[in-house]
């Protein structure tokens, strides 16, 4: 199946429908609600789901400076590489001879 324009479209239909039910459970009294959702706000969520950084929801690189699986690999691969190293030539002798 194609994704056409107009699947696309009928997704975020389909996704600010999702939201909107979503809202009313957050929200007892309709008032609070109609404050609440507004067009942008609906448009907006149905384009990004994730649309909050803070620090329990953001990059961990960025709040916990985690490292990522891509330097954590890389750091991995120069250890390992150093250690073949040694072992094709084997130990580095001091004079560079
Ligand atoms: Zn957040």
């Amino acid at each position: 199946m194609s994704r056409t324009r107009d699947y696309r479209r009928q997704q975020y239909a389909q996704r600010k429908k999702r939201f909107r039910k979503v809202f009313e459970g957050w929200y007892t009294t309709p008032e609070d609600l109609e404050d609440f959702i507004t067009p942008f706000r609906l448009g907006f969520t149905a384009n990004t789901p994730h649309s909050c950084s803070c620090y329990m929801c953001g990059n961990p690189r960025k709040w916990w400076l985690e490292r990522t699986r891509q330097e954590l690999r890389s750091e991995l691969d120069e250890k390992e590489y150093a250690q073949v190293l040694q072992l094709v030539e084997g130990p580095v002798s001091k004079s560079g001879k």
